[in-house]
């Protein structure tokens, strides 16, 4: 069940990168690791299929270094769904941390940390 909460948040996370600019699979990798979800590429792919699947993220293979890596832009559906996961989850920080005071530690307890998802 944890494990359904975080793919959430990590497709929310994945959208928002490719926002920004373009995304490929193993920088994302990084990136979610850098924010504490361990993902293997036989989870991420999979995720990032059904993204475009979904009409989301719009596929764009280049060569670099030789090689054809994958990258994922947003679509106008991706912006659209991530301007409205947006409100959802500032709603829900509103009420799930509201009675949390300002002192109480962001790090998670380390079962929920060690709860790696890939
Ligand atoms: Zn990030």
């Amino acid at each position: 069940m944890l494990r359904d909460f975080f793919l959430g948040f990590v497709k929310i996370h994945v959208l928002h990168h490719a926002a920004q600019e373009p995304v490929y699979g193993l920088a994302l990798i990084d990136e979610l690791r850098r924010h504490g979800y361990e993902l293997g590429p036989g989870t991420l792919y999979p995720l990032l299929h059904g993204l475009e699947a979904a009409g989301y993220l719009a596929r764009e293979d280049r060569v670099v270094g030789g090689k054809v890596r994958k990258y994922y832009a947003i679509t106008e559906a991706g912006r659209l769904a991530l301007a409205e996961a947006r409100l959802k989850i500032a709603e829900l920080v509103d009420e799930v941390l509201e009675d949390q005071g300002p002192s109480t530690p962001l790090a998670p307890p380390a079962d929920v940390e060690e709860a790696g998802i890939g």
